[in-house]
């Protein structure tokens, strides 16, 4: 499949688009507190996508039903907000994306609940840092594996597991364009990047085995063995002058 390169006037587009999805995860991450459900976050992410006059990406994408994808401890990804309250030393994932002007911003962070674990501290601490050290790889000449392989060495250092099934993706007029984005993988591999490719760049990190199964609601990932999972996100242009990341304030 062809990687679409975006023209300068359409990164700028797409960072209005990522500044949106930035700012209204800012908002939900303030929110976030035991007690809260995710459901509440996601009708509180449905109010302020009207307040911007952007159009939620997940919802309706294949038939997913909401807004938000919320995926609190053991889910890894694609999780349905639900009318459960958080609880204090939970941590929850969530995915969220915009379509604004004819361009998507997408991106996920993990989110504290109240007073975590040491343990759920670190996972998220890694996976975040293994976002970072993928971002530094999106780099005119590099190659799209150098980015997989950057998030990999990261997690399995501190004894972290990829999880396979899901990858990132391009991003532009499209929520999934080419290429994939795998978190695993020998470097050097895979396209070469350009100026002008935008990506979104994904872990999603397992404290235990990197096995998945997907529950009954056919969406929602778990983790096989039930120990916590994270997962960071951004929407990243590679430019000639490094990687922007378009997903920021
Ligand atoms: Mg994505």
């Amino acid at each position: 499949m062809v990687i679409t390169l975006k023209s300068r006037a359409e990164i700028k587009k797409m960072r209005s688009a990522g500044k949106i999805v930035a700012e209204i995860l800012a908002l939900l991450k303030e929110r976030v507190a035991p007690g809260i459900t995710s459901l509440e976050l996601d009708g509180l992410a449905e109010a302020e996508c009207k307040k911007y006059r952007a159009r939620p990406a997940f919802k309706g994408y294949g038939g997913f039903p909401y807004c938000i994808c919320a995926s609190p401890n053991e889910k890894v990804v694609h999780g349905f907000p639900n009318s459960s309250p958080l609880d204090d030393g939970d941590f929850i994932s969530i995915d969220f994306g915009v379509i604004y002007n004819g361009y998507y911003g997408d991106a996920a962070l993990t989110i504290p609940v109240g007073t975590m674990s040491a343990e759920k501290q670190h996972l998220m601490d890694v996976t975040e840092s293994s976002l970072r050290a993928a971002i530094e790889k999106a780099v005119v000449g590099n190659r799209i594996s150098d980015i997989s392989h950057a998030v990999q060495s990261t997690v399995e250092y501190e004894g972290y597991s990829v999880v396979r099934e899901f990858v990132g993706h391009g991003i532009g007029k499209r929520l999934h364009e080419a290429p994939q984005i795998p978190n695993f993988g020998l470097p050097g591999q895979g396209p070469r990047l350009k100026a002008g490719m935008t990506l979104a760049i994904e872990p999603m990190i397992n404290a235990g085995g990197p096995e998945i199964r997907i529950l009954s609601d056919g969406w929602t990932a778990v983790t096989q063995d039930s120990r916590p999972s994270a997962h960071f996100e951004h929407t990243v242009a590679v430019t000639e002058d490094g990687p922007e990341i378009l997903t920021v304030l």
